[in-house]
């Protein structure tokens, strides 16, 4: 007899796909249908993946097949009259501590296509001509109606219903759940060109000017830019197509260089949207990326934060239908989800009211900010903070009810609810490992430091601490001692980076978050806080 169904996604854009493979990872039976026959071959959606989105594919072990499709973008640049550019560097911050630094570019077609591809090895179908036409829940579950493309319709009973079905989400509305926000007066051209210019490939530029503003993002392939030109007027006629002509000289208006558009691949017009779903959850309904949240595509996040809602929500559902976790588990995802949903979706608010918007202040804006840019690209902190924000490196949920602090905070390095850094490790045979590498398994990952000058004795206690602790679902990784299974820091890095200066523990959660932290190691207390938060630690260790 087939197994109950526990998750039925509804959509198979990035997030659904995500969300799908990972809880199929973690052992969910799911079913993923999408409203579409074929997969999608427009060129015009996502481009920019995150330093952040690639850390997760890499715990997907995708990280490699993604970039394969992609290139990665070295610089971010302003420009500026009579050819000059401020340039933001987008390599060169090792604090980030990051395996994959910098910005790669990957056609959204190609990311999902990668996506889509560990599902079968998962177990699951993509099942495409399949729209969700109706829904209704109860204390147990959920009905669903499917529409199949012969027009048959298939009743479905599921554990919980995943609306990753974008803007239009009929999930979000089957449960009521408003979409809050509006959409913007400016309005968009986007035009993915091959373009004849001084300016090298690779390389990101963005040009405030008073006409507009056009950013420009490097496409695979020579020349090969998608040109995006945000405009404080409407054009005289709403959703008229986009000639030729009518980009080009807008774009001449716009940016300072001389070019010539060798080849128009794609051409259109749209309008910029802000809206932000009142709740992310609804009984045994959630909702996740763009049903949840959209906005400007500008700041390249909207895919990117959808791959995370679904990275943050799939081991929490599997803990709570796996019996392994409490209910309330769940009500975290909204508490940590949501606020960072609203924050990007107030920043390009403000941003594109300020920049794009058509009233004076605005205008001297977009003749100033060259200039300002010039001063800020300049200074190291101003470049941390930018490339922290947009490699989603520093989205963080130190509020959440699984954040929490033993002992004293460290006062450098990552807190409980932020995410775990990567740094570089030895093994035993002196082998250099990734502490990443660790942290790829489904479960929860308990790190205990042994101390940066940990001698036999420190070691042998740090030891015979994750025998105590260890169980089915929490590996323990002991840092700072090689015997048994441990690793070295022989140069005291791992120890520097998470801000550890006698002995810490460390639990990482399987999103790569921080959730417990004690500094320092404090097991009374450790292991009250892993039983409350985590884990059972009953059974076999498991180092
Ligand atoms: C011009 C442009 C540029 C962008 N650039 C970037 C960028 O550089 N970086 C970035 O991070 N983001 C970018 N974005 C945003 C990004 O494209 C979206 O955030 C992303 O597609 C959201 O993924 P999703 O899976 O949540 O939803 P979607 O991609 O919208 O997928 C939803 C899926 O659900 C299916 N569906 C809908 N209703 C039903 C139903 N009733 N039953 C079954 N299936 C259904 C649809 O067919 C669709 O396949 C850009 C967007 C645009 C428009």
């Amino acid at each position: 007899m087939a197994r109950p169904l526990d998750a039925l996604v509804v959509g198979a854009g990035p997030t659904g796909l995500t969300l799908a493979g990972e809880l199929a990872r973690r052992g969910l039976t799911v079913r993923i249908v999408d409203k579409a026959l074929e997969p999608p071959s427009d060129h015009s959606r996502a481009l920019a993946v995150q330093a952040r989105t690639l850390e997760l594919f890499s715990m997907m072990g995708i990280a490699d097949a993604a970039m394969e499709h992609g290139m990665r973008v070295m610089g971010l640049n302003v420009l500026l009259p009579r050819g000059r550019r401020a340039r933001l560097p987008l390599l060169s911050f090792p604090e980030l501590s990051t395996p994959i630094p910098g910005l790669f570019v990957i056609q959204q077609l190609d990311t999902e296509e990668v996506l889509a591809s560990r599902l079968p090895r998962l177990g699951v179908t993509l099942e495409r001509g399949v729209e969700l036409a109706s829904s209704s829940q109860d204390s147990a579950g959920v009905t669903c109606s499917l529409r199949h493309a012969d027009g048959e319709l298939e009743e479905v009973r599921s554990s919980w219903l995943l609306g990753c079905d974008g803007a239009h989400s009929a999930v979000r509305k089957g449960a009521g759940i408003p979409f809050e926000g509006d959409t913007y007066d400016d309005h968009c051209m986007l035009g993915d060109l091959v373009v004849d210019w001084q300016l090298p490939d690779g390389e990101i530029y963005i040009s405030p000017s008073p006409r507009g503003i056009a950013a420009a993002f490097p496409v695979p392939g020579r020349r090969r830019f998608r040109i995006v030109l945000i405009l404080p007027e409407a054009p005289p006629v709403r959703n008229a197509a986009v000639s030729l002509a009518e980009f080009e000289s807008t774009m001449r208006a716009i940016i300072p260089v001389p070019f010539q558009i060798e080849q128009a691949i794609v051409l259109s017009r749209y309008r910029l949207h802000h809206r932000v779903a009142a709740r992310l959850r609804s009984g045994r309904v959630l909702l996740a990326g763009d049903a949840a949240h959209i906005h400007s595509p500008a700041g390249g996040q909207g895919m990117n934060t959808g791959i995370q809602d679904a990275f943050n929500l799939a081991w929490k559902l599997a803990a709570v239908q796996q019996g392994r976790m409490p209910a309330w588990l769940l009500d975290t995802y909204e508490q940590e989800r949501l606020p960072v949903a609203r924050r990007l979706v107030d920043f390009t608010d403000r941003l594109f009211g300020f920049l794009a918007g058509h009233g004076p202040l605005s205008h001297t804006l977009r003749v100033l900010a060259p200039r300002l840019a010039i001063r800020a690209f300049g200074l190291a902190p101003v470049q941390r903070r930018i490339l922290g924000f947009v490699s989603q490196l520093k989205i963080r949920y130190r509020k959440s009810p699984l954040s929490v602090q033993l002992g004293t905070p460290p006062a450098r390095g990552p807190r409980a609810g932020d995410r775990a850094p990567d740094v570089a490790l030895r093994g035993g045979a002196g082998e250099e490992v990734h502490l990443f590498e660790l942290l790829r398994d489904p479960e929860p990952v308990l790190l205990l430091f042994a101390g940066p000058r940990a001698d036999g004795a420190s070691g042998e206690r740090a030891r015979s601490l994750a025998a105590r602790l260890a169980g089915p679902d929490l590996k323990v990784v002991v840092l700072g001692a090689t015997e048994a299974g441990g690793y070295a820091d022989p140069d005291g890095r791992a120890h520097a980076t998470y801000g550890v200066e006698t002995t810490a523990a460390v639990l990482v959660r399987p999103d790569g978050y921080i959730g417990v932290r004690s500094d320092p190691i404090d097991e009374g207390e450790l292991g009250r806080a892993l039983d409350r938060l985590f884990t059972r630690r009953t059974g076999a260790a498991r180092t």
